[in-house]
């Protein structure tokens, strides 16, 4: 899987290749080759305070520097770490009073489907009880596909009819979940962000009846993110925070010719916490989120 999460930043880290290939080989880094080098790590996807921050540096070591294409891409590294360091957060179980309540927001198409059954194959793994709310209740195939995860995994869900009151099954799981010992309760939500106030009004009403149950419920609200749809990521986390507050995100798709990149660029706008990437379609392909190894998988 390694070599997997590497192609999903090959891309941003080939452009970055490309991108500073040619500004290199003069005695001084002046100004104008600076500007070069900054607007080159912009336009591989690493966002404008990235850029800034790695300017800056070579700005204060330009005279002992010698800068050569390996100690950008090192410059690079280090400086993409940190930016990625303090968002680094997996998904704690912790709640109490039990069951922990994640609801899992995100477009249609972006892997939440996969994503819900991957973290449910993770919980269990360390021992937790997990239950499934198939909350999509818009979408008769996520009802369908949810169901089938959680026959092969072996987690009990809660689900209706399509077309159904996503609020009540969310009740019921809580209900259910309390009474049987559960630790996780993950939601599966609809992600039509095509009807923005339906979708936010079907989420006030999950947060009205988790509140009723629980004050601190949902605990987590887990914004799904297809790293293939590049620089989309950053405008649906934006849209996703106004309508159904994100406390974190889970990106997917890593492992295909993803710009992984927007990665960096979200982590810097938005500062919120990245529990864990999406390597693969299998429901072990779910990866702790490694800043360092990132880093260097995108410095190349
Ligand atoms: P949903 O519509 O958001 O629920 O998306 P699904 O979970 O149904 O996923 C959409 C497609 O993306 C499916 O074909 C999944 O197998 C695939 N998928 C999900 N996560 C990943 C991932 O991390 N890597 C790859 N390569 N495919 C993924």
């Amino acid at each position: 899987w390694h070599e997997r999460l590497l192609g999903g930043f090959r891309r941003t880290s080939d452009r970055l290749g490309e991108n500073i290939s040619g500004l290199f080989g003069k005695a001084a880094l002046d100004e104008a080759t600076l500007d070069a080098i900054e607007e080159a790590l912009i336009a591989s996807d690493l966002g404008p305070a990235t850029a800034a921050r790695v300017r800056d540096r070579l700005a204060e070591e330009r005279f002992e520097l010698g800068l050569d294409e390996p100690r950008l891409r090192e410059i690079v590294a280090q400086e993409v770490a940190k930016i990625l360091s303090p968002v680094a957060k997996p998904l704690e179980i912790e709640a109490f009073p039990r069951p922990q309540v994640i609801l899992v927001i995100g477009v249609n198409g972006s892997g939440k489907t996969t994503t819900i059954a991957k973290l449910a194959h993770l919980f269990q793994e360390q021992d937790y009880g997990v239950m499934l709310v198939a909350g999509d209740t818009f979408r008769a195939a996520a009802i369908g596909q949810l169901k089938v995860w959680a026959d092969r995994i072996g987690v009990p869900i809660i689900s209706g009819k399509e077309g159904g009151d996503a609020a009540s099954l969310v009740f019921e799981g809580v209900k259910r979940g309390t009474a049987e010992g559960i630790d996780v309760l993950i939601v599966d939500t609809a992600g039509r962000l095509q009807n923005k106030a339906g979708l936010m009004d079907e989420l006030a009403k999950i947060r009205r009846v988790l509140g009723r149950l629980n004050p601190a419920a949902p605990h987590d609200v887990v914004l799904v993110l297809d790293a293939t749809t590049g620089q989309n990521a950053l405008s649906q986390i934006e849209v996703f925070k106004e309508v159904a507050g994100v406390t974190g995100l889970v990106m997917t798709k890593l492992d295909g010719t993803a710009r992984g990149g927007v990665l960096v660029a979200a982590a810097e706008k938005y500062g919120l916490p990245i529990h864990a990437i999406g390597v693969g379609e299998a429901v072990d392909d779910l990866r702790p989120f490694d800043p360092s190894e990132v880093a260097r998988a995108i410095a190349g």
